[in-house]
């Protein structure tokens, strides 16, 4: 009989309790006790509950206290040496310190899971790292599922993929040097999960998605040769892209069985049923496990019934990835719209999906006429409710003429007539939009929803805090001034609240790193603003000053990259469709009087497809609809765009792709490194080069800061660089940021007056 499993389950609990457990732990409210218990009752529900919904391998090892790749160091027993730990008698406390960092050492660098919002702990590898089987804390999860009467099935990250996302740490080498003993701790446990009962262990390799290098494709087959002695059988899951391409490698490795994700790659299963081996499970990821939208049920079933007539119950059925990429429950939403509601699916949703996909397969169509008639009826209704599809905003993509995504001038002209008006001294200065969130601001918006405070008293609220925002910049000599962003939540929920089309859940929490957790709005619908989003507050601001004040938006790729996002049609046009709504806030902006607008794109690079043969294309599409947003201004408009904490070398053209007159972009970190590949290339237009890390309360010296701006100025002319902190200020105080900026200005003075000396 066909099996159902999962890769995993959402760790955080339908009401963020991980959260709860663990920040109630690191404030020494709850003890360790308490903490374990409560992880422990946790991952029990979590196992019943799949229990009760038909799952019949259930995954163990998807837990984690923090995060699985740590996890899966701590049993490998390859923990960073500067911390000296040992695994094998790691404490919770030890345990948090790698994560979270302590008095003496900061924690592992954390970094984007693959194409998720989800971070993980990066290992670090050093040629003398050695490794010594630690398979302790696995066993007693096992052992937890078992007594709950369940069969479990043992997920551990696969060796070549914990290497491929660990980074060399001081002398380099080759990762895969480490392989052999890694491979050895890897069949010490393997055979202890077989001797605690295992029958399968789930060996999680998503790195066979990526571009990989020959020599570390090579290591797969004598990798798995290795494995292979152990004595239980393999599930090596691949998942977040197609693999098809290794088809032949794949089908000839010695597992038994095969996970493929057939969400983003449905193409990929023909290739693995020719010939595929009559010894092998093929566990077909069909479910999304990355989404929210329900399946379409009858599509699913047409698209299995080749594959299940060829294998028969060699044939497994599961959501393409962990679920831990998904909200929990759908049940918990009470406030969505009853239609909306039909046409979704959590993770809990989803095991009942594959229910039924499962005895449809195995018991014809007929047997779940009913669901099936359920299904194709939320499909029907998604394809015709005018609460997706507004004609007006489908039409308006299909009038875009070529090239209606192009400012009216190159920007050499542009920047002469923003110069003409602007007026601004060299390298101006300003900051990236928001200003600290203060316990008033907290205090204002909470009374505001709660209906203590009414629509008037929160405006008049708001103003008090853009006023004393305005007031302070001046007071600190800023050049071009912003209004503070006291009125914003979140820099995509507060768009996404007022744009048609979004749709904001109550519950719909996912993890993104430890005890953070987002919850993603739903893009369910088209696009379309229906009145001005942010013009009433920057008019406000601007009529207090005689400085510039710069509008300040949430761009079209940040606003779909941190969203759940309709998959009934391409990303692309999703995205212009919000770039086109943005782009009449842009035109009001204008219209009012705010000549200075800067559209955020802190997720741009965040969208890359995972193989760089897809870059083009998405580049393509992103910088046009970053262009969509800012076109038809006039000349003197200024359009900034500002990102942030990501890899930015390898896509500078398609930045400058995206002619924004002035980029600000996060440096400080990274020593200014990011400098030298703007340098190098060449960027054309102005650059902010972040000159404070806003990631500490530290105010930074005035030394560091010209230090820093001395380098920018090596490579980019004075009349193309601008001077500001690396991102948003609202996670700061307010002390702290006067100081800091105040030292931003003085040594921004100092540079001007050396620099008209030079030139004199
Ligand atoms: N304008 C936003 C802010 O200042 C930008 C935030 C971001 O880059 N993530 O908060
Ligand atoms: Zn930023």
């Amino acid at each position: 009989m066909t099996t159902i499993h999962l890769l995993g389950f959402p760790r955080i609990g339908a009401r963020r309790e991980l959260k709860q457990l663990q920040e109630s732990y690191w404030k020494q409210d709850i003890d360790e006790a308490a903490l374990l218990k409560g992880a422990r009752e946790l991952r029990q529900r979590h196992w019943l509950l799949q229990k009760g919904a038909g799952v019949e391998l259930a995954p163990v090892g998807d837990f984690s206290l923090y995060d699985h790749v740590l996890d899966a160091q701590v049993l490998v027993g390859a923990l960073p040496a500067r911390f000296g730990f040992d695994a094998a008698t790691l404490s919770t406390a030890q345990y948090f310190a790698l994560a979270r960092g302590n008095a003496h050492q900061p924690a592992l660098e954390m970094t984007k899971w693959f194409d998720t919002n989800y971070h993980y702990l990066v290992p670090e590898w050093q040629a003398e790292t050695t490794f010594a089987a630690n398979p302790a804390p696995l066993l007693a999860q096992l052992r937890e599922a078992q007594a709950l009467g369940l069969k479990a099935k043992p997920v551990l990250l696969g060796p070549l993929t914990l290497l491929w996302l660990g980074k060399v740490k001081g002398a380099a080498f080759d990762r895969l040097s480490l392989l052999p003993a890694l491979l050895d701790c890897y069949r010490e446990l393997l055979a202890a999960l077989a001797a605690a009962g295992a029958e399968w262990v789930q060996l999680d390799e998503p790195i066979l998605a990526l571009d990989l290098p020959a020599d570390w494709l090579a290591a797969f087959a004598p990798s798995y040769q290795a494995l292979a002695e152990a004595p239980v059988k393999l599930l090596l899951a691949s998942y977040f892209g197609g693999v098809a391409e290794h088809a032949k490698l794949l089908k000839a490795l010695p597992v038994a069985g095969l996970h493929l994700d057939l969400v983003r790659a449905p193409q990929q299963l023909d290739a693995f049923l020719a010939d595929w081996p009559a010894d092998k499970v093929l566990s077909a990821g069909s479910i999304d496990g990355r989404n929210v939208w329900r399946a379409d049920l009858s599509a699913v079933l047409t698209s299995l019934e080749a594959a299940h007539a060829q294998l028969d119950e060699r044939l497994w059925l599961a959501p393409s990835c962990s679920l831990l990429h998904c909200p929990v429950d759908l049940a918990q939403e009470t406030e969505l719209d009853v239609e909306l509601k039909t046409w979704l699916a959590f993770a809990v949703q989803k095991l009942n999906e594959l229910k039924l996909l499962k005895r449809g397969l195995i018991d014809g169509r007929d047997a779940i006429a009913p669901e099936l008639a359920g299904s194709d009826h939320a499909q029907a209704s998604r394809r015709a409710s005018p609460r997706i599809h507004r004609p007006s905003v489908a039409a308006r993509l299909t009038r875009l003429a070529d090239g209606s995504d192009r400012r009216h001038s190159p920007y050499p002209q542009r920047a002469a007539a923003q110069r003409a008006w602007l007026n601004l001294p060299v390298l101006p200065t300003t900051t990236i939009g928001s200003f600290p969130q203060t316990a008033e601001i907290r205090a204002a918006r909470a009374a505001f929803k709660r209906g203590e405070l009414d629509a008037a008293g929160y405006d008049s609220a708001m103003q008090r805090e853009i006023e004393l925002a305005i007031r302070r910049q001046e007071e600190l000599g800023l050049d071009v001034l912003v209004h503070g962003e006291a009125e914003r939540n979140d820099m995509v929920e507060y768009f996404g609240e007022q744009l048609s089309g979004y749709a904001f859940t109550q519950y719909g929490w996912v993890q993104s790193y430890g005890s953070r957790c987002v919850k993603p709005p739903i893009i369910y619908g088209d696009v379309e603003r229906p009145q001005p989003l942010t013009v009433r507050w920057a008019v406000y601001a601007q009529s207090l000053t005689t400085y510039p004040v710069k509008g300040m938006l949430t761009g079209p790729v940040t606003m779909l990259q941190w969203s759940f996002v309709r998959d009934d049609l391409p990303r692309r046009e999703v995205c212009w469709q919000i770039a086109l709504a943005l782009n009449d806030e842009v035109l009001d902006l204008e219209n009012a009087g705010i000549r200075v607008i800067q559209i955020d794109e802190p997720a741009y690079r965040e969208g890359l497809p995972l193989k760089q043969a897809d870059w083009a294309e998405y580049l393509a599409w992103a910088s046009a609809a970053f262009r969509l947003s800012a076109t038809g201004t006039d000349d003197a408009t200024q359009i900034h765009t500002h990102m942030c904490y990501s890899e930015f070398n390898d896509i500078l053209p398609a930045i400058a792709a995206m002619d924004a007159d002035v980029i600000t972009i996060e440096t400080s970190r990274s020593d200014m490194e990011l400098l030298t590949a703007f340098g190098d290339f060449a960027y054309p237009n102005e650059i902010g080069p972040g000159v404070y890390d806003i990631h500490s309360p530290r105010v930074p010296s005035e030394t560091e800061i010209e230090t820093l701006l001395e380098k920018a100025l090596a490579v980019i002319p004075a009349e193309r660089l601008w001077v500001n902190p690396d991102c948003g200020l609202k996670t700061r105080g307010w002390p702290e940021v006067e100081a800091a900026l105040a030292n931003m200005v003085a040594v921004t003075r100092r540079l001007r007056a050396r620099l008209a000396e030079t030139v004199a």
